[in-house]
C-alpha cells in the first residue's frame, strides 16, 4: 500500500514490541517512514535480523526481549536507552492468541500464559516506558488490543480477556499520564491476517470473518496508518480512548 500521508518523527525514537513480524512490523515501516530511529522489542532472533534488513536504510535496534518477563523487560529499556538516550513513542504489538477452545476446555497453563505475554507485557513496558516518557514531559504510548476485547470471541477467553485488560490498562494509565506530555491510547482492531493466523483454527478465522461488515480482513499498513496518527504529535487531546479499525464491526 503506498503511504498518502507521513507524520513527521525525525529525532523521534520508538519501541515497538513484536516489532518483528506482522502488524509490528508494520507499523515499523511507517514510523521509519517518517523518518523515527526504532528499537525492536521481540522474542524472535531470526524474525528480528529479517525486519532489520526489509528495514533498509533506517536506524535499527533489535532487542531479544521476551515482554512478559519483568527482568528481561527492565534490560530491555536498559540497552534502548544506553543506544538511543530516550523513547518518545512505545507501541505494544507482541502478542498471541492461545487456543481455540471453550472456557471449559481450556487449559490452565496455556491460559496464564496468554496474560502473562498479552496483558503482564503491556504492563510491564509501560511501567519501565512510562517513567522514561514523563521525565522528558513527552510520549505516545500505542497499546494493540483487539475487537475480542470488546466483544469476547467464543473459544477465545483468554484472548479476549486479557485484550479487555489491555484496555482498562490504557484507561488508567492516560488518566494517570493525562497532565503530562504523555499520551496513551489503544487500537482494537478485527481480524487481520499476519502470521498468527497460523495459532488459529479454520473455523474461529472463519467466524473473525463472517463479522465484519466490509466482509475482508484488514491489513498490516492498515493498521500501521492509525497507529502513525496515534504516536505523532498531532495526537495531542486524546489519551485512555480505545479506537476502532474493524471493518464496520465495533460501532461503539
Ligand atoms: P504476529 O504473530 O504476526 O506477530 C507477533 C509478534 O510478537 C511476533 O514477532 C512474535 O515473535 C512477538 N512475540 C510474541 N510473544 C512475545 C513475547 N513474549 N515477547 C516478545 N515478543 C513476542 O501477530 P500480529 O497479527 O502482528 O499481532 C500483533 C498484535 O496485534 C497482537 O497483540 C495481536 O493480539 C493484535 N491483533 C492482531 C489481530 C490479527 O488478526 N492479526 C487482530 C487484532 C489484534
Amino acid at each position: 500500500m503506498e503511504h498518502a500521508n507521513y507524520y513527521h518523527f525525525a529525532g523521534r525514537h520508538a519501541v515497538i514490541t513484536g516489532g518483528a513480524a506482522g502488524i509490528g512490523l508494520a507499523i515499523a515501516k511507517r514510523l521509519a517512514a517518517g523518518g523515527a530511529s526504532l528499537s525492536l522489542w521481540d522474542r524472535d532472533a531470526g524474525q528480528l535480523e529479517a525486519a532489520r534488513t526489509g528495514l533498509g536504510d533506517a536506524r535499527v535496534q533489535c532487542v531479544l526481549v521476551d515482554v512478559s518477563s519483568e527482568a528481561a523487560v527492565n534490560q530491555a529499556r536498559d540497552a534502548t536507552l544506553a543506544e538511543s538516550g530516550k523513547v518518545d513513542i512505545l507501541v505494544n504489538s507482541a502478542g498471541i492468541t492461545g487456543p481455540n477452545v471453550t472456557v471449559c476446555d481450556y487449559p490452565v497453563a496455556e491460559w496464564d500464559q496468554v496474560m502473562q505475554i498479552n496483558l503482564r507485557g503491556p504492563f510491564l513496558t509501560c511501567r519501565a516506558l512510562a517513567p522514561v516518557m514523563r521525565a522528558n514531559d513527552y510520549g505516545r504510548i500505542v497499546n494493540i488490543a483487539s475487537i475480542a476485547g470488546k466483544e469476547g470471541n467464543p473459544n477465545a477467553s483468554a484472548y479476549s480477556a486479557s485484550k479487555a485488560g489491555v484496555i482498562a490498562l490504557t484507561k488508567s494509565l492516560g488518566k494517570e499520564l493525562a497532565q503530562t506530555g504523555v499520551r496513551v491510547n489503544c487500537i482494537t482492531p478485527a481480524a487481520v491476517r499476519t502470521a498468527m493466523f497460523a495459532q488459529m483454527t479454520q473455523q474461529h478465522i472463519d467466524y473473525m470473518l463472517s463479522k465484519i461488515p466490509m466482509a475482508r480482513f484488514g491489513m498490516p499498513e492498515e493498521i500501521a496508518a492509525m497507529v502513525a496518527w496515534l504516536a505523532s504529535e498531532d495526537c495531542s487531546f486524546s489519551t485512555g480512548a480505545v479506537f476502532d479499525i474493524s471493518g464496520g464491526r465495533g460501532t461503539y
